[in-house]
């Protein structure tokens, strides 16, 4: 594959991203992780750092890190250690972070998803290098808080994990898509809300740019991107704005920088610290955390089927190309509504094409989800029914369909209704078949002449004495036996 270049460089993204588990409780306390409580009615003893409190490990935190780990691929680390990630924050009481460092609970992996590039769909995979639990810290309020700075504990000890990919992207259209598909799968496999405007899914995206074959360049990170929108244009931005600082002679220093949606510019917050800055250790109040094969084979039996399970079996079952099963996998309720359609029909790829198109194309207007849609299977099933026997032209069906988004109602009926019915009888047929002959005499001479071109003058008015309910397929066949 050709190396995509922005102006000669090559670009280089590694995401980190923050993903909240749906516990209940806290990772190392028995405190609600509930959105939105007043600030610090959910802050324990523990969370507050109060002297002589000890942390609890949360094994649903575990069990979901474990969880996401057989999702992705990677190996479950039998011995993990918890660490001291020292730093001072005054939203961070305890004066560090616990956090994971030399050893991660998971370890490798891959994502992989399809992406369009110009006309062609490549299948792309990112290399995760690691998933780390850790807790959250609390926050300021430096807005609304009684006209001062306030401290807000109620996010402390939110249990977080942390995956890290390696450096695999190379353009903001793959971040993108790899954040989504990160995205799909936390939350088909059920560990994270995945709500980005609460901070459940926060995406930290690392960018240098080199020039093709020369080594890494020094890589800025943006915090804290939570839109895919917002990602997208925050990458482009560092991208050029990297590209031109290279340009005019000048270094990039490594650098923490915040993304203004408002400006739509990058803006450096901090120079990023090095590991050594934070003096980890391990945390003496926390055993390793150990993780028996047994636990790994439980969870792994009580997971749902996996997404890339998933397609894997569209592809065999239903005979579907790989872009259709990935694009019917993209949740959990997009692929029962696929397999409830294809099962009525028995069209599997018809099912998949409406509902990749038409469907989605409806959904995305009115910006609805596939549990909105007013058009049930069952309907749908039963319009894709009446196009495979050719009862109506997939115009009608269009017609059909919009009338079931709008008003509902019985497909059959409506298609009576709107008087939709393809012309079943041959002689009807070629009798308008034969009107248009004869009213069209120069393009039969031409097309007798041999200029096929010439057809396309007498299917248009065939198409059109018909109302449209002529099959194009059987006027093609009746003209050429008509005409030859
Ligand atoms: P840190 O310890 O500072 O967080 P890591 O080595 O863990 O740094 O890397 C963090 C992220 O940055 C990873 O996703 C990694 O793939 C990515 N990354 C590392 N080097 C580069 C680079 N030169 N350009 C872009 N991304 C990079
Ligand atoms: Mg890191």
């Amino acid at each position: 594959m050709t190396a995509k270049l922005v102006q000669g460089y090559e670009v280089v993204i590694g995401f980190e991203t923050h993903a909240q588990l749906s516990t209940k409780s806290k990772i190392f306390s028995r405190a609600s992780v509930a959105f939105g409580a007043e600030p610090n009615t959910q802050a324990c003893a523990v969370d507050m750092a109060l002297p002589g409190t000890l942390p609890v490990m949360n094994v649903g935190a575990v069990e979901r890190a474990i969880e996401f780990g057989l999702a992705v691929n990677s190996h479950i680390a039998e011995r993990s250690i918890f660490a001291r990630k020292n730093y001072f924050y005054p939203d961070l009481p305890k004066g560090y972070q616990i956090s994971q460092f030399e050893i991660p609970v998971v370890q490798g992996g891959e994502v992989s998803f399809f992406l369009e590039e110009g006309k062609e769909t490549v299948r792309k995979t990112v290399r995760l290098e690691r998933a780390h639990l850790e807790e959250d810290a609390g926050k300021s309020l430096h807005e609304d808080f009684v006209g001062q700075s306030g401290i807000d504990l109620n996010r402390a000890g939110t249990p977080l994990l942390e995956i890290v990919t390696q450096p695999d992207m190379r353009s903001s259209a793959e971040a993108v898509a790899y954040a989504k598909e990160l995205h799909k799968i936390v939350t088909w496999v059920g560990i994270c809300d995945g709500n980005m405007q609460e901070g459940s899914f926060r995406c930290d995206a690392n960018v240098s740019v080199r020039k093709p074959g020369g080594a890494l360049g020094t890589r800025r990170e943006i915090k804290n991107l939570n839109s895919f929108k917002f990602m997208q244009q925050a990458i482009d931005y560092e991208v050029r704005w990297q590209i031109e600082q290279i340009e005019d002679g000048h270094a990039i220093q490594q650098a923490t920088v915040l993304f203004d949606p408002d400006t739509g510019e990058t803006r450096a917050m901090r120079t990023k610290e090095d590991a050594a800055d934070y003096r980890y250790f391990p945390d003496p109040d926390l055993p390793p955390l150990v993780i028996g094969r047994d636990w790994v084979e439980r969870v792994r039996s009580e997971m749902a089927e996996l997404p890339r399970v998933m397609a894997e079996r569209f592809v065999k079952d239903y005979v579907l190309p790989d872009y259709d099963a990935t694009q019917l996998t993209q949740s959990k309720a997009v692929a029962a509504y696929f397999e409830a359609v294809a099962q009525a029909c028995g069209q599997a790829k018809l099912a998949s094409n409406w509902i990749m198109g038409e469907v989605s194309r409806r959904l995305n207007a009115s910006e609805m989800t596939i549990e909105q849609t007013p058009v049930s299977a069952a309907q749908l099933a039963a319009l894709i029914g009446r196009i495979s026997d050719n009862t109506i032209s997939n115009n009608a069906a269009r017609q059909v369909f919009e009338a079931l988004w709008t008003e509902g109602g019985d497909v059959d009926a409506l298609i009576e209704a709107k008087g939709l019915k393809q012309i079943q009888d041959t002689s009807e047929l070629e009798k308008i078949i034969d009107d248009v002959l004869a009213a069209n005499p120069k393009n039969v001479e031409e097309f007798k002449a041999g200029n096929a071109k010439a057809l396309n003058g007498l299917v248009g008015p065939i198409m059109k004495a018909s109302k449209g309910k002529a099959n194009p397929g059987q006027v093609n066949a009746l003209l050429m036996q008509k005409l030859t």
